[in-house]
């Protein structure tokens, strides 16, 4: 891959990171009142569980948070956009899709 792509991916994966920060921030202050939230019981328990874990941040968001640092961490090393099993080039697309994504189309998932 080209470093003009590569800086375009990685600029990307910036932006991704902002977002989830910025993300965490807003919603740790407009959650201070999780029974607001329209919907049934379930709803309510998902707000009340996702509240209460450190500074608003939820698991999903964690680790979509660590994986774009792998990427970036990628990028430094100069293995960004290789498939971690087969060692071939991800496909460009997928990497539009998925900027942090570190396995092929034919491996994604394992
Ligand atoms: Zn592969």
């Amino acid at each position: 891959m080209d470093q003009k792509k590569i800086a375009h991916f990685k600029e990307r994966l910036l932006e991704m990171e902002k977002e989830i920060l910025e993300n965490i921030q807003s919603e740790s202050y407009e959650d201070e009142n999780p029974f607001d939230v329209d919907g049934d019981l379930i709803d309510k328990a998902d707000v009340l569980s996702s509240a209460s874990l450190t500074e608003g941040l939820s698991a999903s968001q964690k680790k979509m948070l660590e994986e774009i640092r792998r990427a970036l961490q990628r990028i430094k090393d100069g293995t960004y956009g290789v498939c971690q099993v087969c060692g071939s080039e991800i496909e460009e697309e997928r990497l539009e899709a998925i900027p942090y994504a570190d396995k092929c189309k034919k491996h994604m998932g394992r």
